[in-house]
């Protein structure tokens, strides 16, 4: 029987719940109790190997015992745990060996591990790194299928390779350049034209990128995390196979699973000539040249974002919308992000689908010929680009996984319905992008992840709340949302009880050039969604989000002094409502 120390500094409930989930039997009991004697009796006759913690001899015994009454809601020894589950004192232990339970959990099949993550991006590494603290066995399989124009990455999934990461310096790099326009005025002397070199700042991300993927790797070996670049497929619930580059297949077993293959862009099916011709941002942020004049196909996060940076570098942007631009988003708020764009020089083609892609001319880039047709007229027109870029959604890796073998079922879409986080099969579990109805972003993978593995290994009961979470839309304006749009809180609630804020505002930075505009919307004072575009969208709503995730009332935002001068300070003086019919003129933090 090992011996078991607590440390001063060890949280207690922690501690209890590492030795509860670590250890395959777990005896609680004290040294002079006759039961206990009876529960470590009945072990030894079984040639059990228990951990035995005698609360009358180890350090902190007290709060130990304390905390093990609150949680099986017993005050008495022993307390005997298998595999994680409570069986109970001596007489319930005694009744778990005659009705056969004690045999069925003591012979319970042994895996290769105790979990397994398919998918080591933002989810699935961030679910392993978790579960490891509880003492599992954990594997993560990470695969990268290269882009039909050969793209391929490191160790992290899409954020931190051909997402959010890449995506917010390409972003930065465009702010930048604005920065330097302004300049001047700010009394710099900025001699001769200002270029940008695509290369050295592709270059400059992917090292940084490349930082990343070698520290998640040491990462996972200091946590003892076993990492393997392998594609994984299941075979049945508690089998995978894996194989690695060369094509060499392994299979592993596991207790549990966690699916968290994430989405690759999607390529539309009636476009000839896109999977030759054309890029998706799996490819953007590591293309060696610069795409120069470039066509972007889609009107979301992906499209405008892209579109965006692009245009700040300097390049000809044009952006072919379908329908409305951002759906899902305040129409107002995301109009005025396009409109901000247009100004900026984006153009924009709308309501228009693409026909086809044609090569004109091999190179780097080379030209393409892009048809497409309006939508509203039905006529077809065709323009040259040098690159296309196609953003019309993502699709989940949910279709060459095997999930019919394990029995998992999946939505038409491809994703993954679960309830806390669970499949219909019931040791599978799926985390990130790829579950149904959820948001696709990067910290709503990562705490879906991390509260799982808490409550699968460290007996947490804590739900991912996948309400109000705020979020940015990185355009050359950014957009941060947090909560209800207009129009979804008029859907919900009825025009007449909700009052919707509005107010222009210009940084005096900006000297009137740029004009952001805040909203925020209640109803009966309380907060109920939050609109800003302006400069550092992201650092504000990260903000906001709390009281509106508080319950705050407008009230609340009053009584609040602002910071002066800043942009966020406004929301403090909102006083025009938009029922008002009073217009939402422009101020500025000096009045
Ligand atoms: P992923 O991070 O995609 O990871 C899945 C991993 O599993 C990948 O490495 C994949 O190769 C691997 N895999 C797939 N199938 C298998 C298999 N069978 N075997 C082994 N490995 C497999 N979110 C934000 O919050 N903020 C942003 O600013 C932001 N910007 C974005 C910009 C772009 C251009 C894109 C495309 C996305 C952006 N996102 C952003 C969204 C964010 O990247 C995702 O929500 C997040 O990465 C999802 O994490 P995940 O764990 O579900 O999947
Ligand atoms: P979305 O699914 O959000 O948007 C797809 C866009 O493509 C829509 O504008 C859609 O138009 C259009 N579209 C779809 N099919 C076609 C077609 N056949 N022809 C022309 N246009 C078409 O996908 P995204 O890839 O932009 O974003 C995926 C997710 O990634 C987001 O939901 C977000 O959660 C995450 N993300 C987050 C970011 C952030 O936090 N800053 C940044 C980037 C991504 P229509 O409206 O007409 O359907």
């Amino acid at each position: 029987m090992p011996p078991v120390t607590i440390r001063p500094e060890d949280d207690i409930r922690h501690h209890l719940d590492q030795l509860i989930t670590g250890n395959k039997v777990v005896v609680f009991s004290t040294t002079t109790c006759p039961f206990c004697a009876k529960v470590k009796e009945l072990f030894r006759s079984l040639a059990v190997d228990v951990v035995v913690v005698e609360l009358d001899q180890v350090d902190r015994g007290v709060e130990l015992r304390e905390a093990l009454s609150a949680r099986v809601g017993r005050t008495s020894v022993p307390q005997v745990f298998i595999s994680g589950q409570h069986i109970g004192g001596c007489d319930d232990t005694h009744k778990a060996r005659d009705d056969g339970l004690l045999t069925k959990l003591l012979t319970q099949h042994s895996y290769d591990y105790d979990l397994i993550v398919i998918g080591g991006g933002s989810g699935g590494l961030a679910a392993s790194k978790e579960a490891v603290k509880y003492n599992k066995k954990v594997a993560v399989l990470d695969f990268v299928v290269p882009t039909p124009l050969g793209t391929s990455w490191g160790l992290g999934g899409t954020c931190v390779n051909v997402g959010c990461i890449p995506k917010k310096l390409m972003h930065t790099a465009a702010l930048i350049g604005q920065t330097l326009k302004d300049a001047p005025h700010y009394g710099w002397n900025i001699a001769g034209d200002i270029t940008h070199d695509w290369n050295r700042m592709k270059d400059e991300i992917q090292n940084y990128v490349k930082s990343i993927n070698f520290g998640y790797r040491v990462q996972l070996r200091e946590n003892k995390v076993n990492y393997i670049n392998a594609f994984g497929s299941f075979q049945d619930s508690h089998t995978i196979k894996c194989v690695d580059k060369k094509g060499k297949e392994t299979t592993l077993t596991s207790d549990k699973f966690i699916i968290a293959v994430g989405e690759r862009p999607r390529y539309p099916t009636d476009c000839p000539g896109v999977k030759e011709f054309a890029i998706t941002s799996d490819d953007l942020f590591s293309l060696p040249y610069s795409p120069r004049k470039t066509l972007v196909i889609g009107a979301s996060y992906v499209a405008l974002e892209c579109a965006g940076f692009l245009r700040g570098l300097g390049l000809d942007v044009t952006v072919m919308v379908r329908s409305i631009l951002l759906r899902g988003f305040d129409q107002e708020m995301a109009e005025k992000a396009g409109e901000y764009m247009a100004e900026e020089g984006v153009k924009f083609l709308r309501p228009c689908i693409p026909v086809r892609v044609e090569q004109l001319e091999a190179g780097a880039p080379g030209r393409l010929r892009v048809t497409a047709k309006r939508t509203d007229n039905n006529e077809e027109f065709a323009e040259e680009y040098n690159s296309v870029l196609f953003a019309i959604g993502r699709d989940p890796c949910t279709d060459t996984i095997g999930l019919e073998n394990a029995g998992v079922i999946k939505e038409k879409n491809g994703k993954i319905k679960t309830m806390s986080e669970k499949t219909n099969v019931d040791n599978i579990y799926a985390v990130g992008d790829i579950l149904y109805g959820k948001l696709e972003l990067t910290p709503v993978a990562v705490e879906a992840g991390v509260l799982l593995a808490r409550r699968l290994f460290g007996g947490s009961s804590v739900e991912c709340d996948y309400i109000n979470v705020p979020t940015t839309v990185f355009t050359p304006l950014e957009y941060g949302a947090c909560g209800y749009s207009e129009e979804q809180a008029v859907q919900e609630f009825g025009e007449d009880n909700i009052e919707v804020y509005h107010q222009k505002f210009c940084p005096f930075e900006w000297q009137n050039a740029r004009v952001p505009q805040f909203e925020h919307r209640n109803r009966n004072e309380r907060l109920l969604g939050f609109h800003y575009l302006g400069p550092n969208a992201g650092e504000v709503t990260q903000l906001v989000g709390i009281p509106l995730k508080m319950k705050a009332t407008k009230g609340d935002l009053d009584a609040l002094i602002g910071i002066h001068p800043t942009c966020a300070e406004v929301f403090t003086t909102l006083d025009v409502t938009k029922r008002s019919g009073l217009a939402p003129d422009l101020k500025s933090c000096c009045g």
